[in-house]
């Protein structure tokens, strides 16, 4: 039986790179050590991170302007090291669209001063409020977005203007869909939903923000540290790099972001489609903010959604459950999904509705 996982993270990475790594992974070009077994200084790694940093800069078409690093800790550790590096007691202006977001705001409160520019809160993260509703500060240190909110199901489609550099969480769509990188003061995302393993983050920032960070930021956490060390200050988690580079490789070969993003528009139009067309499942995003990545929907009652996760597990579709703050059902569909599998889902649902 074909096994499709909608997990929202960790969640499934391409076969193709799985496979890859596999046949990789007790000896690595003839070395007869596994890529885990090498010092990260030796000449065998070198190459490994030097390609993937390559890789996401081809990708993403980042220039030189941008420093492009990887950090451990998460998108998590991102939402209190952005702060300490570029906040220093200043007012950022943050929009709150959903959990991670108040996540990252509230740790951005031990840094200096937080001004929630607009809030969906009160409709329940159903939307990103319109730009010209949103309430910016005069001299914002910055502006902080999360480009795609992964509990709530719900994706900006363009990106607000702002004098103060915008710092986007993209944990859950980064290398979804071609952006334009230079519309950005940095840009942050988890590894786990798109680009690899879980416990780093990809880093983009531009060098000149990189003047803001104090001396009294400890080491390990200034980004100036890993910019002058090509994130290798420390041992960096080179497993999960190497990851990241097979995962870019894949991306490259099927036609760079830009093919990615045409499949990821129409598996999540399949999907869409398909719950405008029925009234047993509903979605409650509004229509222009409904995510790509992560369809949130339900059934008509808590007991079927339960049933629904269940039933759908036994036939191969794992992880749909939704959110545990928020509950229902939910579909991640990121990169790695293939068609096939948002297929398969539809036609699970088609019979599971008409069983119920
Ligand atoms: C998953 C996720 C995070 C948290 O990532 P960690 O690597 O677990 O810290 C943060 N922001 C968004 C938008 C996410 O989807």
């Amino acid at each position: 039986m074909a096994v499709y996982n909608f997990s929202a993270g960790p969640a499934m990475l391409p076969k193709k790179v799985m496979e890859k790594a596999q046949a990789e992974f007790c000896n690595y070009q003839n070395s007869e050590c596994g890529v885990m077994e090498l010092s990260h200084r030796g000449k065998l790694y070198a190459p490994i991170i030097a390609r993937a940093e390559a890789n996401v800069r081809e990708l993403m078409n980042i220039s030189d302007d941008y420093a492009v690093l990887f950090v451990q800790g998460g998108a998590s550790m991102q939402f209190c090291m952005l702060a300490m590096n570029l906040l220093n007691g200043n007012t950022a202006d943050y929009a709150e669209t959903g959990v991670w977001s108040n996540k990252a705001a509230k740790e951005a409160k031990l840094f200096g001063n937080v001004n929630i520019c607009c809030s969906s809160k009160e409709t329940k993260y159903d939307h990103i409020p319109a730009f010209d509703t949103w309430n910016l500060s005069d001299n914002a240190a910055y502006l902080h977005i999360t480009s795609n909110n992964t509990v709530a199901g719900t994706q900006y489609r363009t990106f607000p203007k702002s004098n103060a550099p915008l710092i986007a969480d993209m944990s859950s769509d980064i290398m979804s869909r071609v952006i334009n990188v230079n519309d950005f003061g940095m840009i942050y995302a988890g590894a786990q939903k798109n680009l690899g393993p879980s416990g780093f983050a990809l880093v983009i920032i531009r060098k000149d923000l990189m003047e803001r960070v104090a001396a009294t930021v400890p080491t390990m956490l200034k980004y100036t540290t890993y910019a002058e060390n090509e994130s290798m200050f420390n041992t960096p988690p080179t497993y999960a790099v190497y990851m990241l580079a097979l995962v870019t490789d894949y991306f490259k070969e099927v036609g760079g972001i830009a093919a990615m993003e045409k499949v990821n528009d129409a598996k999540a139009k399949l999907l869409y489609d398909y719950l405008d067309s029925t009234s047993f499942y509903t979605t409650p995003v509004q229509k222009d903010s409904r995510s790509r990545m992560n369809v949130v929907f339900r059934t008509p009652s808590e007991e079927l959604d339960a049933k629904f996760v269940a039933d759908a597990k036994a036939c191969g579709l794992t992880d749909l459950k939704g959110h545990r703050l928020v509950g229902g059902c939910r579909a991640s569909i990121y990169n790695a999904m293939p068609i096939e599998g948002v297929q398969a889902l539809i036609e699970f649902m088609k019979k599971f509705e008409k069983e119920a």
